[in-house]
């Protein structure tokens, strides 16, 4: 998987997007967990300028019934997710609220602690490459993949110029299909040869664009060469489209020296041992999936482009880089693949996804990935600082105890109560609520 990047159309275009600030607000919303549900949606609702039915959709959660039937098969129900906000992100010097849909507990707390600990020295700062995705097409099995580059180059303006008459929006916008490059890799029955047609999606995911194209040339390609297309579909890896966010964050904030002695090992760990570098990458995907999942955007997708990523050397590795500068604070540098939109999909049609792109505030494809890197680095930080200091059961302790006193059947304030118990005496348990359950109720 070496020198994938290589294959890019020149040189990787790594800027910042230009970020519009419309008012100055923060996202440093102290004691933000401590209020009710209506009082945080009401926060977010000023901070964001929601309406009050995009509030409504969000309480709602599930998009409305008649649309419901069309946008999976066989559809019976939803199935409710939670909804939070993570605070405190200021990514090149814009303050974000970030809405993420998680079922594990601590993911929230963790994404919004790491970044107040990077808030300290300026927050994140992140870039991005022009939002380029692939299609994969596989022109025949050949001896003669010379022939075949040959004849792709010498046609490629003519492929290129018919892959742009399916997108109107992206050809009026200057986007569109850009190059093809083809590469060639031993199959199970002779040599491959593989054409990449790489368009550049704006502000959408691109996946359904990017296969129109692919599928409409494939016949065209096929006259040309003489030989058979196969496969002619999204290419998933999506190296071309990547993000990237940095932060700098003060030893002191993060624990003193000990603790950031401890990070670095456990870093090391993760570096040297596929079975630990696992666990760091599903700390970073923990953040990452949560925002995409609430955005309506495809989980999937970008979980298989993170993990390929993660594997770009040949071996599988850490996707965050961490180190220690002159200054003895902690340097976090995070780059991944971020094949996500603002446009299509689920994006507009599930109104509850459509209020959190509006919540983020983002503008663009690209400024919604650097928000997305950032949230990455700043989850991993948390629990990589969790772990190097007391651990992270006691991050989890209370959540985990709330859960285990509501599955006993503690309701109301009972719940609170049994869970409050349950940790003074450091026994979770569903005996240990059942317990406490029966004595509350005794009065
Ligand atoms: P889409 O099909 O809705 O296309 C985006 C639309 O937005 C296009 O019609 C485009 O013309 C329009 N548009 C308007 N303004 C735009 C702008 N500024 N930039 C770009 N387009 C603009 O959405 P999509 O992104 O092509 O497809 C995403 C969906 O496809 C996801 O739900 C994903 O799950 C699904 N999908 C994924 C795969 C895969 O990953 N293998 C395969 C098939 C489908």
């Amino acid at each position: 998987m070496a020198g994938e990047k290589s294959r890019g159309i020149g040189p990787q275009i790594w800027r910042r997007t230009p970020v519009t600030v419309k008012k100055a607000r923060s996202s440093r919303i102290a004691g933000f967990y401590r209020l009710t549900m209506e009082e945080r949606l009401k926060a977010v609702r000023s901070f964001a300028g929601l309406t009050e039915e995009e509030a409504q959709a969000i309480v709602r959660g599930a998009p409305p019934r008649e649309k419901l039937d069309h946008l999976v098969e066989n559809v019976i129900g939803t199935i409710g997710i939670p909804l939070g906000i993570a605070t405190n992100f200021l990514i090149n010097g814009k303050d974000y609220l970030v809405p993420m849909a998680t079922d594990e507990s601590s993911v929230i707390a963790g994404a919004s602690n790491g970044a107040r600990m990077a808030r300290v020295k300026g927050g994140f700062k992140a870039t991005s490459s022009e939002p380029l995705m692939a299609a994969t097409i596989q022109i025949g099995t050949t001896r003669d993949a010379k022939r075949i580059r040959k004849i792709v180059d010498e046609n490629k303006k003519e492929l290129l110029r018919l892959a742009n008459t399916r997108s109107s929006t992206l050809s009026r916008m200057g986007a569109g299909a850009k190059d093809i490059q083809l590469h060639e890799v031993e199959g199970f029955y002779g040599r491959l040869a593989i054409a990449r047609l790489l368009v550049d999606v704006r502000d959408a995911m691109g996946a359904n664009i990017v296969n129109t194209m692919a599928e409409f040339i494939a016949p065209q390609i096929e006259k040309m060469t003489g030989e058979t297309v196969y496969l002619k579909v999204i290419d998933n890896y999506a190296v071309e489209r990547t993000a990237k966010a940095s932060c700098v964050v003060d030893s002191n904030t993060l624990g003193g020296e000990r603790v950031l002695d401890r990070f670095l090992q456990g870093y090391s760990c993760a570096c040297h041992d596929v079975h630990r570098a696992c666990g760091h990458n599903k700390g970073v995907m923990n953040g990452v999936t949560a925002v995409v999942l609430a955005t309506g955007n495809d989980t999937r997708a970008v979980e298989s482009a993170c993990h390929a990523y993660a594997a770009r050397s040949g071996t599988y590795r850490p996707l965050p880089v961490w180190e220690k500068n002159q200054d003895g604070d902690l340097i976090g540098e995070l780059e991944i693949p971020v094949p996500v939109g603002i446009v299509g999909g689920l994006t507009k049609n599930h109104p509850a996804a459509s209020a959190c792109i509006k919540i983020l505030g983002v503008q663009s494809a690209r400024e919604f990935g650097e928000v997305l890197a950032s949230v990455g680095l700043a989850s991993k930080l948390a629990a990589e600082r969790a772990l190097a200091d007391e651990g992270i059961q006691q991050g989890h302790m209370s959540l985990h105890a709330t859960n285990v006193a509501m599955t006993a059947g503690a309701q109301g304030d009972e719940i609170a109560r049994v869970a409050k118990a349950m940790i003074r005496e450091k026994e979770i348990s569903m005996k240990s609520a059942a317990e406490k359950l029966t004595a509350i109720r005794r009065g």
